[in-house]
């Protein structure tokens, strides 16, 4: 379990600075929405406290303790991207245990941890499958598999679901939830849908060209909301 903490964050790509300053703190166990139109700046957000991109100003703590000098393989976070991004020429059990095989870990125990989330995403009857073979759903499963292996403090996702379906999405909303509730794991999930912001997160934070505009409880942003960007945002309907 970790407590997440982001510091008056600034990031400029060149000259034009893209993130003004943000801040908020993650409380241990919490799932966290960061929620904004398209190029506000959520990806950018994540992607530093990943330490996927440079922080150009601020600070990312976890537990305390600075990472914004850390690789991304120390911080103990694990990434979720959109399109997966699995390797197409290893089967399922291989993409889930690869980062475990980097990392230096001996064959039985990445056999062990791969067998024990493939039993929690109901992947055991695809574990030799490659991802080609797999549908959407299941693609989605594999790569949040990969982040379990892991077992890190904190679990990050940039629009998860938006590659899916409806019918799937609204399926994978409470897997994911379940799935995190149950490993306890502190969580942020960026999105640009309302709905995944006001059915899935304890907390919203709400980015607007790259400034925060509120954050708070899906209903406190929902019945109180501190502007008119934020009425408008989480009140209009898809
Ligand atoms: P979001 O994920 O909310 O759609 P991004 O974080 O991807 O937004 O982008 C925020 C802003 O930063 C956008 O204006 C985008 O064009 C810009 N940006 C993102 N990555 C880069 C980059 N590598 N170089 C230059 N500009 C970038
Ligand atoms: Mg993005």
């Amino acid at each position: 379990m970790a407590r997440v903490e982001v510091a008056d964050l600034h990031k400029s790509f060149g000259s034009l600075e893209v993130i003004h300053g943000t801040s908020f703190d993650i409380d241990d166990g919490e799932f966290v929405i960061l929620i904004g139109p398209s190029g506000c700046g959520k990806s950018t957000m994540l992607r530093m406290i990943a330490g996927l991109e440079g922080i150009s100003a601020g600070e990312v703590s976890i537990d305390g303790t600075v990472v914004n000098d850390l690789a991304p393989r120390d911080r103990d976070i694990a990434m979720v991207f959109q399109d997966y991004a699995l390797y197409p020429h290893m089967d399922v059990a291989t993409n889930m245990g690869f980062s475990l095989k980097l990392n230096g870990h001996d064959k039985a125990e990445i056999k062990e941890r791969v067998g024990k989330a493939a039993a929690i995403l109901n992947l055991e009857p695809l574990l030799d499958r490659k991802p080609a073979a797999l549908s959407g759903g299941q693609r989605q499963r594999v790569a949040m598999g990969r982040s379990i292996v892991r077992a890190p403090k904190v679990f990050l996702f940039d629009e998860p679901l938006s590659n899916l379906d409806a019918k799937l999405r609204v399926q994978m909303r409470s897997e994911i939830r379940e799935l995190q509730q149950r490993l306890g794991t502190t969580t942020i999930y960026v999105t640009h849908d309302q709905t995944e912001a006001m059915t899935m997160a304890d907390k919203v934070v709400v980015l607007n060209g790259g400034r925060i505009e509120q954050v708070g409880p899906p209903l406190e942003l929902y019945r109180h909301p501190v502007n008119l960007f934020v009425a408008t945002f989480i009140g209009s309907p898809q």
